[in-house]
């Protein structure tokens, strides 16, 4: 009989991501309303310390994937020892974050064990009879599906603030189990030798709650130097539409939309972009849109909260020197 509410603790350098702590946060809602223990799963080398911070956001239970062989991450380790794992214990649902990883592992488990995955999910009901409904997007957006996985472990990725944070219980408890880590050598296509990191003071793309990017308006690369110095002053990420990215003045990894990264700050400042569906799917559920843009036309202003038409070269200074204001 599957058992248990399963969520996968994404860590990098010894420290988990904010993603996983929002999905152990509503992990811990369901397994009340269900009656499953919720559990933590880790993965990594020397991430037994990890276990403690997993209980206080409300794991029953810490499974630990311990082995040289996951300290990176790649598809077929992970795949191969997570895998085993599930077919042992039989958890009920596996959630794992909508990152990066997760949308490379999610499939592969799916596929590997023989079970339906819903992605990009940005809710998730308790049915009492069809268990999890899985809300999520479609046609880039515009429409909601529910989708209901009769295979068990139910097994979704999570879009990254869908969920707030719980406050934690430093002093809860919770079993942390060992887990044995076998990798068949036919999953060992890839080994990673090293890591290089992006070394940046500003958070991650779809953990920002201030995030400011810029478009085809910006007209240039020198110019994103704009949208940096208004992050920095509010702690906030820069973020890009793909017409600035494909014109080669900032690096794919920071395009927001359909086929970039998908945010949902507190505040998202869109200058110099048009607002294509595309680029909306990824920031459109963001809580406040500021939009700057010389065209009254443009639109975006039609998801935005508050518009501004005008030259983005001469409104983002003043906007700079306003949170300026703000914040000292
Ligand atoms: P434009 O549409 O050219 O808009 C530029 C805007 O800047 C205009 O509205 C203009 O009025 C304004 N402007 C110009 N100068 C100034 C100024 N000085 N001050 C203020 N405003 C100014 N796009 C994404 O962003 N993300 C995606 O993930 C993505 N995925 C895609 C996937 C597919 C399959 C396809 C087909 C397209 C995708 N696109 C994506 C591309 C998308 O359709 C648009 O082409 C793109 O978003 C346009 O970028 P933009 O708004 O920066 O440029």
């Amino acid at each position: 009989m599957p058992k248990g509410i399963w969520v996968f603790v994404e860590q990098a350098e010894g420290k988990v991501r904010k993603i996983s702590l929002e999905i152990l946060s509503q992990g811990r809602k369901i397994a009340d309303q269900t009656g499953e223990p919720l559990a933590a799963v880790i993965a990594g080398d020397g991430i037994a310390g990890l276990a403690q911070e997993a209980a206080g956001y409300g794991a029953d239970q810490v499974f630990l994937l311990n082995s040289p062989q996951l300290a990176q991450y790649t598809t077929g380790a992970y795949t191969s020892a997570l895998a085993k794992l599930i077919q042992e214990k039989e958890p009920q649902a596996f959630l794992l974050g909508h990152t990066a990883v997760g949308k490379d592992l999610a499939p592969r488990l799916a596929q590997r064990l023989g079970v339906g995955l819903a992605s990009d999910v940005i809710d998730i009901e308790v049915d009492p009879e069809k268990f999890l409904l899985y809300k999520r997007p479609v046609y880039t957006g515009s429409a909601y599906s529910f989708v209901e996985i009769v295979s068990r472990p139910s097994l979704a990725t999570v879009r990254a603030k869908s969920f707030p944070v719980a406050e934690p219980d430093p002093a809860r408890q919770a079993e942390v189990i060992e887990a044995a880590v076998t990798i068949d050598p036919e999953d060992l296509k890839v080994i990673v030798k090293d890591v290089a990191y992006l070394v940046t003071s500003r958070p991650a793309l779809t953990e920002a709650d201030f995030v400011i990017s810029g478009g085809r308006g910006m007209k240039g690369k020198e110019n994103f130097a704009l949208l940096e110095e208004l992050a920095d002053v509010v702690g906030g990420a820069v973020g890009a539409s793909r017409a600035a990215v494909d014109s080669g003045w900032i690096d794919n990894q920071f395009q927001v939309g359909q086929t970039g990264s998908i945010v949902a700050p507190t505040l998202y400042i869109a200058c110099g972009i048009s607002g294509a569906i595309q680029h909306i799917a990824g920031m459109g559920a963001s809580k406040v849109i500021i939009a700057v843009n010389k065209d009254p036309e443009a639109p975006i202003f039609n998801v935005a909260d508050y518009g501004i038409v005008g030259d983005l070269f001469e409104v983002v200074p003043l906007l700079t020197e306003e949170f300026k204001k703000l914040v000292n």
